[in-house]
C-alpha cells in the first residue's frame, strides 16, 4: 500500500531505526490546521506531532504534505503520533518573513515541478524564471508547461523564448481542451514519483489535474473521518494517486510558490548571493578574477555552493538575453502589424476610389 506512495528499499533502510523503535512508516497526504492525515499500510490515519518532534521542528520545519514520517498508532484516541520525519530528498521551503530561521515547508519529496503558464496571454519570462528558481532551489526537476495551445496561433515562437531561459529544462505544450500533449507531460514523471503544478491562477492547473485523473477528483478521493467532536467530516487529499502509478501534490501553498516574493524576483530565492554582491571591492565586479570579490571568497571558503552560484548566474544572464530576444520579436511583430494595416488602408482607398468612379 505505501509502495503506491513511492516507498522504496532505500527509504526502508533509512527507516530501520524507527522500525526497531516499533514505529510504522507513512506518508503525509493531508495537512490540516489541527493535524495531519498519514497514509500507512493500515490505511489513512489522523496524526499529531509528538512533543519532541514539535521541538525539533524549529530546525527542520513541521511535517508537510509529501513527508515520509514515523508514526505510532494509538488505539484509544484513534489518532496516531508522528515521532520523526525522514530526511527530505527535496523540499519547497518558505522562510517566514519575520525570521530567516523559521522554516515553513510547503511540500516535501517532490520529484517533478511542472511550471504552468498559458499560451493565450503574454508570456511573463520573469515569472517563469522565478518559478524555475524556486524549483531548482527545492531539488525537484522543473518542466515548463505551456497550456491552452488551442488558443495560440504561433505556440512554437513562445516555446522558443522559454527554451532560451534554460536550454536544459524541458518545455512542453498542451491543450487540455483538445486532449493534446498530456501523455508527454506524464512521461516526465516516473512510477511512484510525485509531481506538483505551480503557476498563477487561471493558467489551467485544475483542468490538468482533472485530465490526469480522468474523473472528478473531489468526488473520488475524499477522506471520510470523524473530527474530535465525533462529527463526520470529509476532506480532500492533497497528495493524490493518479491512475497510472504517479502522484500529484496539490495544495494552495505549493500552487503559488513562485508568487510569494513576486516583487523580489530571483533575489527571493538567492537572497544570500544577492547579499554578497555589494561586498565586492569593485562595483562593476564580474565575480571572476578581480581582487576582493566577495563571491570568490565565499566560494573558496565553502560558504557558497558552486552549483547555486552557477544557477544564479545562469538565471540572471539568460533572462536578460531572453528578454532582449523577446523585445526584438515584439518589435518585428509590431512592424508586421503596421505593414498589414497599411495594406488594408491602401486597399480601402482603392475601393473608395472605385466606388466614386
Ligand atoms: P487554474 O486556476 O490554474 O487551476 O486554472 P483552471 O484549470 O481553473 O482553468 C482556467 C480556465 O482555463 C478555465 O476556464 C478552463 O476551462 C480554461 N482552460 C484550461 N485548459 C484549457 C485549454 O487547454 N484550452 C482552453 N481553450 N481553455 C482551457
Ligand atoms: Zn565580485
Amino acid at each position: 500500500m505505501i509502495e503506491h506512495y513511492g516507498w522504496s528499499a532505500s527509504l526502508a533502510e533509512t527507516f530501520e531505526p524507527h522500525a526497531q523503535a516499533g514505529h510504522t512508516p507513512g506518508r503525509v497526504i493531508l495537512q490540516q490546521r489541527d493535524g495531519y492525515v498519514v497514509a500507512t499500510d493500515d490505511g489513512d490515519v489522523r496524526a499529531k506531532v509528538s512533543g519532541r518532534l514539535r521541538h525539533e521542528a524549529k530546525e527542520i520545519g513541521h511535517p508537510a504534505v509529501g513527508d515520509w514520517v514515523a508514526v505510532s498508532p494509538s488505539e484509544k484516541e484513534r489518532t496516531a503520533t508522528i515521532h520523526a520525519i525522514l530526511p527530505r530528498r527535496t523540499a519547497f521551503v518558505r522562510r517566514a518573513a519575520d525570521s530567516m530561521r523559521k522554516l515553513q515547508i510547503l511540500a516535501a519529496n517532490v520529484d517533478v515541478a511542472f511550471i504552468v503558464t498559458s499560451l493565450n496571454a503574454d508570456l511573463n519570462l520573469r515569472r517563469i524564471q522565478r518559478y524555475l528558481a524556486a524549483a531548482w532551489e527545492s531539488g525537484a526537476r522543473p518542466v515548463v508547461v505551456l497550456t491552452k495551445s488551442d488558443l495560440c496561433d504561433d505556440p512554437q515562437a513562445q516555446a522558443a523564448s522559454v527554451v532560451a531561459l534554460d536550454p536544459g529544462c524541458p518545455v512542453l505544450m498542451v491543450s487540455a481542451r483538445q486532449g493534446q500533449g498530456l501523455d508527454a507531460l506524464l512521461a516526465q514523471v516516473g512510477r511512484g514519483e510525485t509531481c506538483v503544478l505551480i503557476g498563477s491562477s487561471g493558467v489551467g492547473k485544475s483542468t490538468l489535474v482533472n485530465a490526469f485523473l480522468n474523473e472528478d477528483r473531489m468526488a473520488t478521493q475524499a477522506i471520510r473521518e470523524n473530527d474530535d467532536q465525533g462529527r463526520h467530516t470529509t476532506s480532500h487529499r492533497q497528495l493524490v494517486l493518479l491512475p497510472n502509478g504517479r502522484l500529484i501534490l496539490d495544495t494552495p501553498g505549493i500552487r503559488e510558490v513562485g508568487l510569494v516574493d513576486a516583487e523580489a524576483g530571483v533575489s527571493a530565492v538567492f537572497e544570500d548571493i544577492e547579499g554578497l554582491l555589494p561586498n565586492c571591492r569593485f562595483t562593476n565586479c564580474s565575480h571572476g578574477s578581480e581582487p576582493g570579490c566577495a563571491v570568490q571568497i565565499a566560494l573558496q571558503g565553502g560558504t557558497l555552493d558552486p552549483d547555486r552560484w552557477a544557477h544564479f548566474q545562469k538565471l540572471t544572464l539568460e533572462t536578460t538575453a531572453a528578454e532582449h530576444k523577446q523585445e526584438r520579436a515584439a518589435k518585428a511583430a509590431e512592424r508586421r502589424r503596421l505593414g498589414a494595416l497599411q495594406k488594408v488602408y491602401r486597399a480601402t482607398k482603392r475601393n473608395d476610389r472605385g466606388a466614386a468612379d
